[in-house]
């Protein structure tokens, strides 16, 4: 797509700062460096010590200059960056002579990347993975988003999408001819195989535990017990400052609280939450409902004993990680099995969320947990609800041609299955019918990007 606007961002940090950086792409680049760039620069790619003119011939500032005709830019189109002193008039300055140009106007968020994606350049899932890699906070979020972004996940899908248009291809020649002889039986059985170990295939990436949104959005941990039990304690022993408010009266935490913080290079939300126990207090009982949803939701929760092993029950096995606190003041008063998984009902972990004692072997086991939860990334191609719900109603059309090539032959129901299936794949990496998300993907985006 050909756009005849030409759009301008500062694609840095605001001022102050050492520098920005104003990014420009369009058709009307040429002739901003003709009028406002001086020595216009002559090399591409190369940067060259210049300075910015306004409409008076006044200098706006001296800085660099990067000129990157088109189509070998990120755009696709002719592109200028220039980095510029990081002051707020300088901005002001540079942003007016933009302004003043009549076939420059402001970029809108992710325009950028927007008209990078258009060009051809990159498909959907890399233009997400662009998002991603800014807002990543965490190191596994960067290394997936890098992933991301060098085409690893969309290869996969454009490799599906070839094969479940071969099969569409294969379908159509009986469909075509249905007189040849011999053909149906011929197409059925590699039709049929084909299906098969894509099904297979679809259902194994599917069965990934969200590992690759979890990644995303961070790992939640949630932190249960009985009034009283420490968990604001730890809490805050863990996030390292004073987040919530430690007093030994029951139920001073009503609500659940949530800090984030970094562990084994990945995004945590660990959340503190409202001792567990029968109350009259509509305030505290809603602050308990909120602890289980919260323990719901969870990844993994800590379960504080306290004596009261039962508040447990609701959380799923292997979900939780028991812990004896206060063990400052006493010990277990049950009796351990040693041989017991650590970190199990029958052999918890033993801390003290006071004094501090046990907690590195606590903040070990979650660094553990957490390296072995994000260790299937490697080969998860699913990092956003969007991927997976294509991907759901991609199986589903392949299941239907499956059972239908099975029951009745393939048809012209299969090879419209086919199609389905191979377009919601499109989708997925933007090759059809997208206008749509389009516009709520780029939204997300800075602008300037
Ligand atoms: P929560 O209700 O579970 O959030 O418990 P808090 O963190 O508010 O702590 C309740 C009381 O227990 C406070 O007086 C804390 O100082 C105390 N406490 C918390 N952790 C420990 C611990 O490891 N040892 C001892 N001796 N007291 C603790
Ligand atoms: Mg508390």
């Amino acid at each position: 797509m050909k756009h005849v606007e030409t759009i301008c961002a500062l694609a840095s940090g605001p001022p102050p700062a050492a520098l920005i950086v104003l990014r420009i792409s369009g058709p009307a680049c040429q002739d901003f460096l003709y009028r406002h760039v001086k020595p216009t620069p002559k090399t591409p790619r190369r940067a060259s010590l210049v300075h910015l003119i306004d409409q008076e011939g006044e200098v706006v500032d001296e800085g660099l200059c990067l000129w990157m005709p088109g189509p070998k830019s990120y755009t696709g189109e002719d592109t200028i960056e220039l980095t510029l002193h990081g002051g707020q008039a300088v901005l002001d300055h540079a942003m007016s002579v933009l302004m003043a140009h009549t076939d420059i106007r402001l970029a809108e968020p992710g325009e950028f990347t927007r008209r990078a994606l258009e060009s051809g350049s990159m498909d959907l899932t890399q233009a997400e993975a662009v998002a991603d890699l800014i807002d990543a906070e965490s190191a596994g979020q960067k290394q997936q988003a890098l992933r991301q972004m060098r085409g690893a996940i969309g290869d996969q899908y454009r490799d599906w999408r070839g094969q479940v248009l071969d099969l569409m291809v294969l379908a159509e020649s009986v469909i075509d001819f249905p007189d040849e002889e011999d053909a149906p039986k011929r197409v059925d059985e590699p039709i049929k195989q084909g299906l098969q170990r894509l099904i297979r295939e679809f259902e194994s990436a599917l069965s990934d535990d969200f590992i690759g949104e979890r990644i995303r959005s961070g790992f939640q941990i949630a932190i249960l017990g009985a009034p009283n039990a420490g968990k604001s304690t730890l809490l805050n022993r863990l996030a390292k400052r004073e987040a919530a408010i430690v007093s030994d009266i029951a139920g001073t935490t009503r609500d659940t609280l949530e800090v984030r913080l970094k562990l084994s290079g990945q995004l945590v939300t660990l959340v503190d939450t409202a001792g567990l126990r029968d109350t009259s207090d509509p305030i505290e009982q809603e602050g308990i409902r909120r602890a289980y949803r919260a323990s719901d939701e969870a990844d993994l929760s800590i379960v504080l004993l306290n004596g009261r092993a039962e508040v447990a029950t609701r959380s799923e096995p292997g979900s939780t990680l028991f812990v004896w606190n206060k063990v400052d003041e006493t010990g277990p008063d049950f009796d351990l099995v040693p041989d017991a998984e650590p970190g199990s009902i029958e052999n918890p972990l033993t801390i003290s969320g006071m004094t501090g004692k046990g907690v590195d072997t606590l903040i070990n086991y979650l660094e553990s947990w957490l390296t072995n939860a994000a260790s299937a990334t490697e080969s998860s191609v699913i990092t956003r609800a969007r991927h997976r719900e294509s991907l759901v109603d991609s199986l589903a059309h392949l299941r239907r041609a499956l059972d239908r090539s099975s029951t009745s032959g393939v048809d012209e129901f299969v090879g419209e299955d086919l199609r389905l299936s191979a377009r919601d794949l499109g989708c997925i990496i933007g090759d059809v019918g997208v206008e749509d998300v389009l516009g709520a993907i780029f939204s997300q985006f800075c602008i300037g990007k």
